[in-house]
């Protein structure tokens, strides 16, 4: 049973406030309100930001027995409004404190990646204050992405900024907000996305573009904009940023142009995955291979993102999905992402769009490239029919890499496209991901395979060299 209980001199929860938190706890947990209280005539208007951080905070708890407890520290005597208000959570002795943080540092745990390769290492670390047009977010959940692995491995050329704090999949709850910010308030339940939507640019005002110019992926950015400082450190040693997202610490700080507002009812531990990967194939898929029902899709490449464009293909009610992989052990975990069929080039000694186009009478109607490999990419196009037929590239190639066809081709009547974010607008776009997953549309949970500890989020990248699983959800236990 949730209790929502006042203390002493406090006040207590107004009966329209009431009802939103007994509404939003509904109907996934039983709630009562515990209304002993004689002077009850004294009511508390909570702000919107007040009721977002309240809600937020009982929507986090899990258990049955959580007690949520609201505090007014120093209520006006002449005023039913509270300017100078805490909101606690109790669970199991345990208390938190959301808004007292504001303007102040935050001294909380980072993974900090101090140099390449070597294994993560949980620091003590500064957060400073949002500044203009930023807000600083509290962790709770967040996953590790192949891009993550790439940057810190940084042996292929990648930018080497260190020490950095990585991380760029996560969920998490808006603790304060810097100036100039007005689309978003402490509470708020939000994912931080890589890359952004200033909502001014030509690309943001563009009906089809997400390539916003402002807050566009900088993979060798490791300061914020606003002045080209990070809101990290150490004893006053600059940590680096990465992505503008850095989730790999309790508390960060994001351009608000990189956050996208969410549904609070939505579970953070599991809609985190959709800051990155899975958004990135599924939009490829859903938003710009746009197969027709009952069409036929290949997909190359079985990683997170190529499920992801598997998982589309499936809800556009495509009759085959062929999944195409070289490592024969990603093929029967695919299945649940709706792939029908299997094809691995390695057990053929003619090129694998050959394969595909004798396998569907001349062509596939939608193909989506999800390797990086300009082979693949290439195979990718040249499987798709004649007449009709589309091909996606979503995979990051080599920068030295050269995509060679005839172009007969396209003359043919083929077409080829590419795409980035699944062409998805941050801002306005993701929140929608997340209404597919809560609608059930979108099966989000056949993705996690793994969860770790905080501490022990070095073995989320162990997983990953390996192979194994698809996502690792790490709990941020702040
Ligand atoms: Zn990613
Ligand atoms: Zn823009």
């Amino acid at each position: 049973m949730l209790q929502i209980k006042r203390i002493p001199h406090g006040h207590k929860l107004h009966g329209k406030n009431k009802n939103f938190v007994a509404a939003a706890v509904a109907p996934s947990r039983t709630c009562s309100v515990d209304d002993h209280d004689e002077e009850s005539s004294e009511t508390l208007a909570l702000t919107k930001g007040q009721y977002n951080q309240l809600l937020a905070l009982l929507h986090c708890k899990d258990t049955s027995s959580a007690m949520a407890t609201m505090s007014v520290t120093q209520p006006s005597p002449s005023s039913q409004h509270v300017t100078n208000s805490k909101v606690f959570v109790s669970q199991e002795g345990k208390k938190e404190e959301m808004s007292s943080t504001a303007g102040q540092v935050i001294r909380c745990k980072a993974a900090v990646a101090w140099e390449a390769g070597k294994p993560l290492v949980i620091e003590e670390v500064e957060v400073a204050p949002p500044q203009k047009k930023e807000v600083r977010l509290k962790i709770l959940y967040t996953s590790l992405c192949h891009t993550d692995l790439c940057f810190w491995e940084a042996n292929k050329g990648q930018n080497t900024v260190f020490p950095r704090i990585l991380g760029h999949e996560a969920g998490a709850i808006v603790e304060s907000i810097g100036e100039g910010v007005t689309d978003l308030a402490p509470g708020d339940h939000v994912l931080p996305v890589f890359t952004g939507e200033c909502k001014e640019c030509a690309h943001c005002k563009s009906e089809v573009s997400n390539m916003c110019s402002l807050l566009r992926i900088n993979t060798d950015r490791g300061v914020m904009i606003h002045d080209e400082k990070s809101r990290f450190s150490i004893k006053g040693k600059p940590i680096y940023h990465f992505l503008g997202t850095s989730t790999f610490s309790q508390y960060t700080v994001v351009h608000v142009g990189c956050v996208a507002k969410i549904n609070p009812l939505a579970p953070l531990d599991k809609v985190c995955v959709l800051s990155c990967g899975i958004s990135t194939g599924l939009g490829a898929t859903l938003n710009v291979a746009k197969p027709e029902k009952g069409s036929t899709v290949a997909v190359f490449g079985l990683g997170a993102v190529g499920l992801a464009a598997a998982e589309g293909a499936r809800i556009a009610g495509a009759s085959r999905i062929i999944g195409v992989d070289r490592t024969a052990s990603r093929f029967l975990p695919a299945k649940k992402f709706g792939v029908t069929e299997f094809v691995n080039p390695k057990d053929y000694d003619k090129p694998v769009q050959d394969v595909l186009a004798e396998m569907t009478n001349g062509g596939v109607d939608r193909s989506i490239e999800c390797t990086g490999n300009v082979d693949a990419m290439i195979s990718a196009f040249e499987c798709v029919h004649d007449g009709w037929g589309v091909a996606v590239l979503v995979g990051v190639p080599n920068k030295d890499a050269v995509f060679k066809t005839p172009p007969i081709n396209f003359l043919n009547e083929r077409t080829l496209k590419g795409t980035f974010f699944g062409n998805y607008k941050p801002r306005s776009d993701i929140p929608s991901v997340v209404e597919k997953y809560m609608n059930k549309e979108l099966e989000v949970e056949k993705f996690l395979t793994h969860e770790v500890s905080f501490s022990e989020i070095n073995k989320a990248f162990d997983y990953m060299l390996k192979g194994e699983g698809i996502r690792c959800i790490i709990r941020m236990e702040g």
